[in-house]
């Protein structure tokens, strides 16, 4: 059995993936983090930390990540970024 590696989309370091956030983008368009790793949509790591956070929540850090036209209608756009950055930084304060 292999151990589940995941990279942080902040800094870049690959580590386990139970070590790290995960990022789901909800069918609605929304970023909100995922706890136990089983909402559907794509997602993207992060580490439990704000430095990485907020390098992670950029426009096109995210549109890479959750491979997202930035042309597309269902484009990200500072409101979700914001949200999910309160999501996530809730999360983390939690730990
Ligand atoms: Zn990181």
């Amino acid at each position: 059995m292999s151990i589940p590696l995941r990279t942080c989309i902040g800094c870049h370091k690959t580590t386990f993936k139970s070590e790290l956030i995960r990022i789901a983008r909800l069918n609605d368009g929304r970023l909100v983090a995922d706890l136990d790793y089983k909402k559907n949509g794509r997602g993207a790591y992060v580490c439990p930390n704000l430095d990485c956070i907020s390098k992670a929540l950029k426009i096109d850090r995210l549109n890479k990540a959750f491979r997202i036209n930035p042309n597309s209608a269902n484009q990200l756009n500072l409101d979700i970024i914001n949200i999910a950055m309160q999501d996530l930084s809730k999360v983390i304060r939690q730990q």
